[in-house]
């Protein structure tokens, strides 16, 4: 069984300053797989700094190469050392435009360039109180399968973050997340992919004090971690919270 992933996506924070002493300060740690996905320009910056955690972006064009300024494409972030890439995080969904098609063909381009895209999913408060959070996830999830197959899929990680946790102070509570958990890893073994070997991810206001809770149930393999991780002390305190409930 993989050990746990936990993941830092910085979004549209940092400095040169800031970040060097961000990831001095994240220590070496056994027993779990980290990552830290930084805004671009400090992608070598991070590199450098990783102390064996591994490096990630927040998003990735979907073209190869052309006539597309401003974007950043997956075998650039390659060749920068990135290992993962975020894929639909509902922040790319809502104000940016980014619909379920795009985002599997970002995935795609991501695994193109041998790169593990992840996945975001989740639904809003007000579909989850319809009823309504397989219908949305399986949509979203449908979307990338359509694109880069059961096989596509079972080399990605998905990270599931309710739209109404990311950055609201109030994360699902660990039995409406692992119920959700074992609803796509359902969904996923319907569908073709190697369900019981990947990395679902839960994300949504992770802190110190509910990652212990969150990592303990059996399909949370990990967290996708926003506001906590621009604390050395915070991600560290989720990263050893994912340590002391094992491997996946
Ligand atoms: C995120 O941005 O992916 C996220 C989970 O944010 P936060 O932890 O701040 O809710």
């Amino acid at each position: 069984m993989p050990q746990k992933l936990v993941i830092g996506n910085w979004k549209l924070n940092g400095s040169l300053a800031a970040n060097e002493a961000l990831l001095k300060a994240c220590g070496a740690l056994a027993g779990v797989d980290r990552a830290v996905c930084v805004p671009f320009p400090y992608l070598a910056q991070a590199a450098s700094l990783l102390g064996g955690m591994a490096l990630g972006a927040q998003t990735v064009s979907e073209f190869q190469s052309g006539a597309y300024t401003g974007e950043v494409s997956a075998e650039m972030l390659a060749e920068m050392g990135c290992r993962y890439v975020i894929v639909g995080h509902s922040e790319r969904r809502a104000l940016f435009g980014e619909d379920d098609a795009t985002v599997g063909r970002k995935a795609a381009a991501a695994l193109r360039s041998g790169l593990v895209p992840i996945v975001c999913v989740g639904e809003s408060l007000a579909e989850r109180e319809a009823g309504r959070v397989m219908e949305v996830v399986g949509r979203q999830l449908g979307a990338v399968l359509e694109i880069i197959g059961a096989q596509g899929l079972s080399r990605s990680v998905i990270a599931y973050e309710p739209v109404w946790a990311i950055g609201s102070g109030r994360a699902a509570s660990a039995e409406e997340a692992g119920e959700a958990h074992a609803a796509i890893r359902r969904w996923l073994a319907e569908n073709g992919a190697l369900a019981a070997e990947m990395r679902i991810l839960y994300g949504g206001s992770v802190k110190a004090d509910n990652a212990a809770a969150l990592f303990a149930m059996p399909d949370v393999d990990g967290g996708l971690i926003g506001g906590a991780a621009l604390s050395a002390q915070d991600f560290m305190a989720i990263c050893r919270a994912a340590v002391a409930n094992g491997a996946c």
